[in-house]
């Protein structure tokens, strides 16, 4: 269908206010917040409602047209370029808390909520609640594009990824079907249960939630996603401790996970890094945990985790900066990030437990490639997931000098290569890690026959995931 027509027929859809075709818009929509090179699509739709996404859907579909779903566009790796030009269903309209349902431990939202939105909302319910894992980058990005693409952040030392928060979701496929994966998915749920009827996840034979999860577009377009929540605890305890080795500080993260200690969040921080960042006097590394239980919980594992640190060296250091590290802790990143030119993030996830010894291969990789071989600055960050750790090099520079930055992508392409030889897992592909798929053999066959299932025009966001354009 040629562009007038297609434009006609999504003007009839949603209306002549929410299609999009105009320069400036295609600019904003040919860009995510990677590094990656821009490309343009025909057009843009903002739908509002599930049977209006629904219907545009079926309307690419018959067409053969390639669609791109966006939230926020904040992702970091090329997630929702519109490389194989066609359509982005931007659904910055579709951002209702649509039920909050303490009884049944969930939340259920419409896809471009952020994050700091629906913590507000939750704050401000009864006794006040949480959602159990949001990115640093919570003020603009959405519970779709985090859970769609394996995200992680505040909350993942306790609770893991949003796959993991994640009861159920209803996705749009292709054909114009909606399906509702999780406990929703028996329609006496809702009637009997109330609210969503999403209470368990892992139901009716496989598990379809997982299907879509870290689906990042090429599968369908999410309408609904429902998120476990718990109640605020009592108290939240705050702790900075100093190390005269990375080592040690390893030793001490992997400990603590053994040892069950409750933390919302841990972070690994070093002297090169940090002075990478902000010149000044820095331990060699230094681990900050905010733990979260009441008064009793919360002074007992803080006390176990300062002798912790004494049995490794490790010294109990400024606390207050742990503090306001959780009191920034969605301003931080975002305002200090582009300042510092720090735009290539590879971040791979590794073994908790072996994290000293990954530690330092990533710094010789980091200080071989993009510091020996490219010149480039870079600094690494890193915090824990669950029983694993995520380790994130990030090359930093000004995108506005071309010259540097075909430098920049080079530099970023090998370090991945090395980083992807130590076995660490990269867990959002997008186009920026989407070549290394073909490589996982026949895990990626079977993924590309499920994608042909689903989407036999290969219409979703062809060009993502290592998903060729043409197919
Ligand atoms: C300053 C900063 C800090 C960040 N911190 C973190 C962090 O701590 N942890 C982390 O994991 N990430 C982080 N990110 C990356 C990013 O913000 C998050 O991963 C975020 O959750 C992406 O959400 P989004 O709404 O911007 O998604 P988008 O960028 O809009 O989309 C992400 C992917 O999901 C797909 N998608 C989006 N919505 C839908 C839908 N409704 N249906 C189908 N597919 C869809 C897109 O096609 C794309 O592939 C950070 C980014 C920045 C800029």
């Amino acid at each position: 269908m040629d562009k007038k027509r297609l434009r006609h027929a999504l003007v009839a859809i949603v209306g002549d206010d929410f299609v999009l075709d105009d320069p400036a818009s295609m600019w904003v929509y040919g860009k995510d917040a990677s590094p990656l090179p821009p490309a343009t699509p025909d057009l843009a739709v903002v739908p509002e409602t599930t049977e209006q996404v629904a219907a545009i859907l079926a309307l690419a579909n018959e067409t053969h047209t390639p669609v791109y779903p966006r939230s926020s566009g904040s992702n970091l790796w090329g997630g929702c370029i519109p490389c194989g030009g066609g359509i982005v269903v931007d659904l910055r309209r579709m951002n209702r808390v649509i039920s909050i349902d303490e009884e049944l431990f969930s939340c259920t939202v419409q896809p471009a909520v952020t994050f700091v939105q629906l913590n507000e909302a939750l704050a401000k319910h009864k006794e006040g609640y949480y959602n159990l894992v949001s990115p640093e980058g919570a003020l603009t990005a959405c519970v779709a594009g985090s859970f769609l693409a394996h995200g992680d952040g505040i909350g993942s030392a306790l609770w893991g990824t949003q796959g993991d928060a994640i009861v159920g979701c209803k996705v749009v496929i292709p054909s114009g079907e909606v399906i509702i994966t999780g406990s929703a998915a028996n329609p006496s749920a809702q009637k009997v249960a109330g609210g969503s009827g999403q209470f368990f996840r892992y139901a009716y034979a496989n598990d379809l939630t997982g299907l879509f999860c870290g689906s990042e577009g090429t599968l369908g377009i999410l309408v609904e996603a429902t998120t476990r929540i718990e109640r605020i605890p009592a108290r939240y305890g705050f702790a900075a401790l100093d190390f005269a080795s990375v080592d040690d500080a390893c030793q001490v993260l992997y400990r603590a996970r053994q040892e069950r200690i409750q933390a919302n969040f841990a972070a690994l921080r070093e002297k090169k890094s940090m002075e990478a960042l902000r010149p000044g006097e820095y331990p060699d590394a230094q681990l900050v945990y905010i733990i979260e239980g009441d008064d009793v919980i919360v002074e007992h594992q803080l006390e176990r985790l300062r002798q912790l640190a004494r049995e490794h060296g490790g010294v109990e250091s400024d606390n207050g900066k742990a503090r306001a590290y959780w009191e920034k802790r969605y301003s931080l990143i975002p305002g200090g990030m582009y300042k510092l030119g720090a735009r290539a993030l590879l971040p791979l996830h590794y073994p908790l437990g072996k994290m000293a010894w990954y530690y330092h291969q990533i710094r010789d990789i980091c200080d071989t490639i993009i510091a020996g071989k490219y010149r480039l600055a870079y600094f690494i960050g890193g915090f824990q997931i669950g029983t694993a750790f995520v380790c994130y090099p990030t090359i930093m520079f000004l995108e506005q000098y071309p010259k540097q930055y075909q430098t920049v992508m080079a530099c970023a392409r090998e370090a991945q290569e090395s980083l992807l030889g130590l076995g660490g897992a990269p867990i959002q592909m997008g186009t920026l890690w989407g070549w290394c798929m073909p490589r996982l053999g026949t895990h990626f066959e079977l993924l590309k026959r499920i994608k042909q299932a689903i989407d036999p025009n290969n219409i979703m966001s062809p060009g993502m995931v290592g998903f060729s354009i043409d197919e």
